[in-house]
């Protein structure tokens, strides 16, 4: 008993309905989202709001993020703000922090979502996309951080850093992005053992997700990928649940994505096999 307990309750988190009604862990917090305009990141944002968090979400399309904070208010958020920009701009990712030390002069969840335009197809050698995407999808999670660490160690917050299975195993087509979430995967996992070294209250959660049917994601693989998508509703909310509950990793869904990186370094030239069956090499020759 002790057994299943420790798994499915330590490892994995409370269940989704359990986890709903003990969401007022989340009320009155104050929550920064980045890339919350569309996908995971506008949904993660709908449910913080019903748990009645204070957000201030971001992205660069300033008519999008009127329109989510709208929703976020009507749904029940204690507040909701915006601020609009790109994170290619470190400056910019210092300044929506900077908004929420004006705005509350406290935060207690920080959840780095944003990833830039990438394409689905192979290594096409430019470095300048490798450049550029390395600084929105990597160098802007770290500048939020330094910025936000002193507010989070006041708070004894949180850091989540929505990653991919693309973070853990070598995927096709995404050489770049795939670059990105393993940076990412490397210092997050590093700063966490010196948190716990330095006794630094400060959780950190990596979530690595596998298909989830946004609607750019759906765009990408269209015709090419074949295993089925998962939810971006049900899947934000994991993402939530995995930040209030201090897991050091969430992985949805849990038996497509946790199988696969157990695996992948006893029979590593068998799961890039299965990973390989998955795409429709025809349709991405018409590229
Ligand atoms: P979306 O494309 O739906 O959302 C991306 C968000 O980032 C949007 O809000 C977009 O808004 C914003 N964004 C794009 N470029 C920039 C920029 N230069 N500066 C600031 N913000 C920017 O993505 P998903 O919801 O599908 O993905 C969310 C997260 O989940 C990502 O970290 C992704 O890697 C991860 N993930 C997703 C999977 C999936 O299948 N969907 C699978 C595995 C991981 P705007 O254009 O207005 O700036």
């Amino acid at each position: 008993h002790l057994w299943i307990y420790n798994y499915f309750i330590v490892k994995r988190g409370l269940p989704n309905n359990k986890f709903e009604k003990k969401s007022e862990m989340l009320k009155g917090k104050r929550v920064i989202v980045t890339g919350a305009s569309t996908g995971i990141g506008e949904q993660i944002a709908y449910h913080l709001a019903r748990m009645g968090s204070h957000l201030l979400i971001t992205a660069r399309t300033e008519a999008q993020l009127q329109q989510v904070v709208a929703q976020c208010l009507e749904l029940g958020a204690a507040s909701a703000r915006y601020i609009n920009g790109s994170m290619e701009d470190m400056k910019f990712a210092q300044a929506v922090v900077k908004k929420a030390e004006e705005l509350w002069g406290s935060l207690d969840m920080l959840i780095l979502n944003h990833i830039g335009k990438s394409y689905f197809n192979y290594f096409d050698w430019d470095i300048r996309h490798v450049q550029k995407l390395m600084d929105i999808n990597f160098l802007s999670y770290v500048t939020m951080t330094i910025s936000a660490l002193p507010m989070l160690k006041n708070s004894g917050g949180s850091i989540v850093v929505v990653s991919s299975m693309a973070g853990k195993i070598g995927f096709p087509f995404t050489v770049t992005y795939s670059a990105t979430k393993f940076a990412l995967h490397g210092f997050f996992s590093s700063l966490r053992q010196e948190f716990v070294m330095q006794n630094t209250n400060v959780s950190i959660t990596l979530c690595i997700l596998g298909l989830i049917n946004t609607e750019s994601a759906m765009k990408a693989v269209s015709g090419r990928f074949t295993s089925p998508p998962a939810p971006k509703e049900e899947c934000a909310l994991e993402i939530i649940k995995g930040g209030a509950l201090r897991q050091r990793e969430v992985y949805y869904r849990y038996m497509d994505t946790k199988i696969f990186t157990v695996l992948r370094d006893w029979a590593p030239e068998f799961i890039d096999y299965l990973i390989r069956k998955n795409y429709n090499m025809d349709n991405l020759k018409q590229d």
